[in-house]
């Protein structure tokens, strides 16, 4: 049966798929689909790895029977039972041996399908015991998934490569060849980022806001997603048919085959759409009334230098390093290791600057899963960005280090997030100049820099000569200054009707930092996801924006608006919706 789930559009475009439910402690299992040669070596792994538990537990059996049989609770040698019950459960293993063999998992994706397909009969078990059985599956698949880590899995082949010539020899199921949706309660931005390569044509999340940091690495892949879409993974099914419209934030579920013909049609208009605007690729970006306007490049990893590239972006103006931090299990990237992944991105982006802005852990960016803040009510408030770095500032010493030397290769400048107290400002250059102290001192190369505050707390926006005395540039980051000046969590998508970037309030501070920034003569940039919103291209013109800092799928498209505009004439017309109470209605009305 038809039915459809709302929830927020965070990266735009339509994908039609099966759904690949995966609980979300389960992401850090490899997903790739193998060579239908590796079918039976995938299979003979798993096999493996149930076989060494099994093994295992019949030696526990024997040592209580051996040593200790009457201590032993009757309950520990039940569950003993219980688990060699479930490890040679034939669902089980018939289910791994499709996912394998029909769909060309890997075995430990294969595994963990196999576990939510089960663990949903479980949920719906009238019987509470039984219910409870879900946890036994879950700690042998645990076990195996241990027990199969030491036997790693053949040479595999991590995208679709080649794979149709042989899967047609040994005629396999053709469903291998379906886009593949993949949903989940909630994903990390560490689990999303580690998608970049991935076999999934979209996403869908429970939770999340639209500019958390899962949906902004979710739009820098320029893959369909929707997040906040509450039961989603407890409604879909592994395997249903989806379609997620990114634009509209809908997921239609099981649809029929009139739905589905629309979808299509409409995918395959998008991508001309797309493909037409390629054509905009080396046109430069020139108002009509010849202001030239800087089109920039958000990053996340090094790497993304060259899609920036490609994409045409002048630069990059926020390059996230925080990225290079987290899912380190507590082993923080050394001078050395940031170093050589700055100056990957430095030499990726071929003369053009790059903006690196330090680390800014915390709030919904946590170095670790694992680490996830839940001793503070209010991480969003709490020991974030630039206050983390400051109270670790060896660990901040050796990124400014790292940084330094990058700029050697290359433009580079460095960024501050989260600023707020002159006291933090001067710190903070204190510490620049004690890494250049301490390169001088170990005879080290490093280059110039220029230094820029972001300004995302409204209390900078409001003190701004304090930062445009100490700072190059600024970059407004938009995300961050809507989330605290109107009191809305950016990543729960419960009060996200409420997070709104045409309040006036925001465009107040949006429009005042622009004023001063030009006053002073120091450039201002935008670097939130306002910056790569279409519908807002025109009135941050108007406003006195010329540096647009966004993801680079999101480049060719603003440049439209960017040759379309009269940025002079839209001054008159930004005041307008300035002095409006409603600003979003008079954008909307064209007025
Ligand atoms: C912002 O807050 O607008 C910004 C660009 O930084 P981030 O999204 O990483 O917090
Ligand atoms: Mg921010």
């Amino acid at each position: 049966m038809t039915f459809s789930i709302h929830g927020l559009p965070v990266a735009r475009g339509i994908a039609i798929g099966r759904a690949v439910l995966v609980a979300s402690s389960r992401l850090d299992v490899a997903h790739y689909f193998i060579e239908p040669t590796q079918v039976v070596a995938e299979l003979n792994r798993v096999r493996d790895g149930r076989d060494a538990v099994i093994a295992e537990i019949h030696r526990l059996q024997e040592n209580i029977a051996h040593h200790s049989p009457k201590e032993t609770p009757h309950e520990l040698s039940a569950l003993l039972e219980v688990h060699l019950m479930l490890l040679q459960d034939e669902e089980l293993e018939s289910g791994v041996r499709h996912w394998i063999k029909d769909r060309l998992y890997n075995a430990e994706w294969a595994l963990t399908s196999q576990l939510e397909v089960i663990s949903r009969q479980f949920d719906e078990m009238q019987d509470e015991y039984l219910r409870e059985r879900k946890a036994d599956l879950e700690q042998i698949t645990e076990r195996i998934l241990r027990a199969m880590r030491g036997v790693s899995s053949p040479l595999v082949q991590p995208l679709r490569a080649g794979r149709k010539a042989a899967q047609q020899e040994l005629l396999l199921d053709d469903t291998v060849d379906v886009p593949l949706i993949l949903v989940a309660h909630d994903l990390s931005p560490a689990d999303m980022l580690q998608f970049k390569q991935s076999v999934f044509a979209g996403f869908i999340t429970d939770v999340g806001g639209k500019t958390s940091h899962t949906a902004i690495v979710a739009r820098s892949l320029d893959i369909p997603a929707v997040v906040g879409a509450r039961l989603a993974s407890q409604l879909l099914r592994q395997d249903d048919w989806v379609i997620i419209d990114g634009d509209a934030g809908v997921v239609v579920v099981d649809p029929s085959p009139i739905i589905l013909a629309e979808y299509g049609f409409r995918q395959r208009q998008a991508e001309l759409a797309r493909g037409r605007l390629t054509r905009l690729l080396h046109t430069p970006a020139v108002t009509l009334d010849g202001q030239h306007i800087e089109l920039l490049a958000n990053i996340e990893m090094p790497d993304d230098a060259a899609a920036a590239v490609q994409a045409g972006a002048m630069g990059v103006g926020l390059f996230r390093s925080e990225f290079l931090f987290m899912g380190r299990h507590g082993k923080l990237p050394n001078e050395d290791e940031q170093y050589l992944a700055y100056r990957r991105a430095v030499e990726g982006m071929q003369g053009l600057p790059v903006t690196i802005r330090t680390v800014d852990i915390g709030a919904d960016k946590p170095l670790d899963e694992s680490v996830r803040d839940l001793g503070h009510l209010n991480p969003a408030l709490g020991l974030r960005a630039i206050r983390w770095s400051l109270t670790e500032p060896a660990m901040f010493l050796s990124q400014l280090r790292a940084m330094l030397r990058a700029a050697v290769h290359g433009p580079v400048q460095l960024l501050i997030p989260m600023l707020v107290h002159a006291s933090e400002i001067r710190q903070t250059m204190a510490l620049i100049d004690h890494a250049r102290v301490q390169l001088d001192n170990r005879g080290v190369a490093y280059g110039p820099v220029k230094i820029g505050a972001m300004i995302e707390i409204p209390a900078a926006a409001l003190t701004l000569p304090v930062f445009l005395k100490y700072f190059d540039f600024l970059s407004i980051g938009t995300n961050d200054l809507i989330q605290y000046t109107l009191a809305i969590d950016r990543a729960d998508e419960s009060v996200a009707h409420l997070y709104d970037p045409l309040h006036p309030a925001v465009l107040r501070l949006i429009a005042n930092t622009l004023a001063q920034g030009k006053a002073q003569g120091k450039p201002v940039s935008v670097c939130g996801e306002m910056a790569g919103d279409v519908t807002l291209t025109k009135l941050l013109l108007g406003l006195g924006l010329r540096s647009f800092s966004m993801h680079p799928a999101q480049i060719l498209a603003v440049k439209q608006e960017v040759l379309r505009s009269d940025a002079g004439k839209l001054e008159a017309w930004a005041q307008q919706i300035l002095d409006d109470d409603e600003p979003a209605r008079r954008l909307v009305a064209g007025i």
